[in-house]
Parts: C-alpha cells; structure tokens; sequence
C-alpha cells in the first residue's frame, strides 16, 4: 500500500509547530513517531494535507523526575518510559503500561504523546496515567492550556485537542507516601491490541491500611478510558484486604459498556474487568503498604 501525497514540515520549535499548524488547521496533523498515522494513512482513513513532524523538537523529548512531579515530554518513546528506573521508582504503573506496548521496533518509535493523541479506547498508557491523576499542557499559537487527562477523551480518535494544538508535555504528581498503583492488561495474543485493560492507584491513611483515595480506570470497555466511579466508593474508608478488593471488582463490572468485537464478547469482558481490577487493586495495595 502507498501512502497518499502530503507535504511535510519538520518543526524546530513549539512556537513554529503552533504556526503552521494554525495557518492550515485540520489540513495539517501532527506526526511523532508515525505508528499510528502512517497506518491510519496507508489504510486511507487519513489523508492530510501536510504532516508537521515534532519528532526533532529537543524540549519535547525531555524526562524530568523532579521529587514533586513528573514531567513527560509528549515524543518521548515508549521505549524510553518502559526502561527509566526513575519512572519506575515512583510512577511503576506507567513504566507497567509503556512495556505492555507493543513489540520493541513499534516501542522505539511511538511516543506517548501519540498514544494520547490517537485517543484509542485500548491504549495502553492512558489507563495508568489516569490512575496518577496526570494533566496534559496543550499549547497553540494563542498560548497553554491544562486540561486533566480525565477530560481529555472524547471518544475513539477524538479528544479535547484542537486540530492548532500540541501537546506539550505531561504532568503526574509524585504519589503521596502510602499510596500505591498498578497496571494489568490482557490480549488474545501477547503483543495484540488489548481486550480489556486496568490500572488502579490507591492511597491510605497510613500502614493500618484504611483507604482514603482510589481511582480505578478501566479501558476497552467503552468509547474512552473510564473511572470505575462505584468500585472506588466501595473502597473509600474501609480498611484493604482481599474480600474488599473482590467486592469492589464486582462494583467495577458494573461500571463498564463494553461491545461485542472479534476480539471479545460484551460478557467475557466485563468477566475480565472483575478479575484485572482484583489483580490490580490488590497489587497496588501492597505498593502502597511497603511505601
Ligand atoms: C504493530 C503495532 C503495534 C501496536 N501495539 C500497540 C499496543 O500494544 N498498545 C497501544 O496502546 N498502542 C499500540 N500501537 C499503536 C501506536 O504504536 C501507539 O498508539 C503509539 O504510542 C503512537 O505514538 P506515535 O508517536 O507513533 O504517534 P503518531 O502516529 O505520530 O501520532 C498519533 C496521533 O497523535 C497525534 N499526536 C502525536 N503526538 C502529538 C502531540 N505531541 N501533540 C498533538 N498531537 C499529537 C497525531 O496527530 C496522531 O493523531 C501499535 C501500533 C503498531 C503499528
């Protein structure tokens, strides 16, 4: 298959990126690593007019895990996230995510700006970065804005940026002490596009174990990564434990909208989603007791 004609742009700056993404709007796309719009291109789906490459921006490439917060440059690779000891550290369940993707050629290409960016209610670092909390910064030629990756979805391919913006970086809080996170996925075949994924991060009072934050996101399971919102009511104030984690899983369950698809029934997944949110609460439990 041969790729459409397009022009391309290769970008030095954000401010140059901005610009000539608003003089020719949603006649123009951006392109990071390219694993999903040279695919969306070469499938037809996607025929811009001009590809404008952020890929050599040296600011958007950068990693800093400062002790409060961890900044994510949007075209940092998913390689890069899946192999840094400091991710992994504190923000485990992202490291958890970036290595659950894909083989090692597609990792050291895509970026995880890209993953956001193709807004796929399957992808994998979405889950883990909701569960932290993160933010992006979506930057025009008018300026920055930060919207929370909770509101960033609007549905498959869809999300709240604007066909003028990039996103230009990612930021995720340093979890408090005793608090923990988690990631879990699964695929008809290791490697494939995910059935059902789940990535949960609690937080408790302190090492009794009585829990005073959850959040639970669940992917595949509707148009957009979603906040288990009644299995985390199920946990808040009660003190961990395996029979909590099971009652809450159940909760999840009913949480979710899956669809039917080749991959997996509507049934078999929200099975699925009551054995990874178990997994994964449990998993994050013992991370927040040891931290
Ligand atoms: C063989 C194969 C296997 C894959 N396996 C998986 C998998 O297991 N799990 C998974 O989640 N994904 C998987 N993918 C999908 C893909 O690799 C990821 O979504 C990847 O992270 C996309 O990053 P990219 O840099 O290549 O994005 P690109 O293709 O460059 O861009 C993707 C989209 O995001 C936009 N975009 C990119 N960066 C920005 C930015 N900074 N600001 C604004 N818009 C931006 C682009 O305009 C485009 O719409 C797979 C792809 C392939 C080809």
């Amino acid at each position: 298959m041969v790729l459409p004609g397009f022009e391309f742009d290769e970008a030095a700056t954000v401010a140059q990126g901005c610009l000539i993404l608003s003089e020719f709007g949603a006649r123009a796309k951006v392109i990071a690593g390219g694993t999903d719009v040279a695919v969306a291109m070469k499938k037809k789906l996607l025929a811009p007019e001009r590809l404008v490459s952020i890929a050599r921006i040296p600011e958007l490439k950068r990693i800093d895990s400062s002790p409060g917060m961890l900044r994510l440059g949007p075209c940092v690779t998913i390689g890069k996230i899946g192999a840094s000891g400091e991710i992994d550290k504190r923000w485990g369940a992202i490291c958890a995510g970036a290595r659950a993707l894909g083989t090692p050629s597609v990792r050291n290409r895509a970026t995880v700006g890209g993953n956001l960016g193709s807004a796929r209610p399957a992808a994998d670092m979405a889950p883990s970065l909701m569960a932290y909390g993160a933010r992006v910064i979506l930057t025009s030629k008018a300026g920055e804005r930060v919207v929370s990756l909770e509101n960033f979805f609007h549905g498959p391919g869809l999300s709240e940026m604007a066909s003028d913006e990039i996103l230009t970086q990612i930021e995720v809080d340093a979890p408090p002490p005793f608090a923990g996170a988690s990631y879990g996925s699964l695929s008809v075949r290791s490697r494939d596009c995910n059935i059902v994924n789940v990535a949960s991060f609690l937080m408790l009072e302190g090492p009794g174990g009585q829990i005073k934050g959850a959040r639970i996101v669940l992917g595949c399971v509707g148009p957009t990564p979603r906040r288990a919102l009644g299995a985390e009511r199920a946990l808040i104030g009660e003190k961990g434990g395996e029979a909590l984690f099971t009652r809450a899983a159940q909760a999840a369950m009913v949480d979710c909208a899956p669809i039917d698809d080749f991959r997996g029934s509507a049934g078999y997944r929200k099975e699925m989603v009551g054995v990874l949110a178990q997994r994964s609460l449990c998993a994050a439990f013992q991370e927040a007791l040891k931290s």
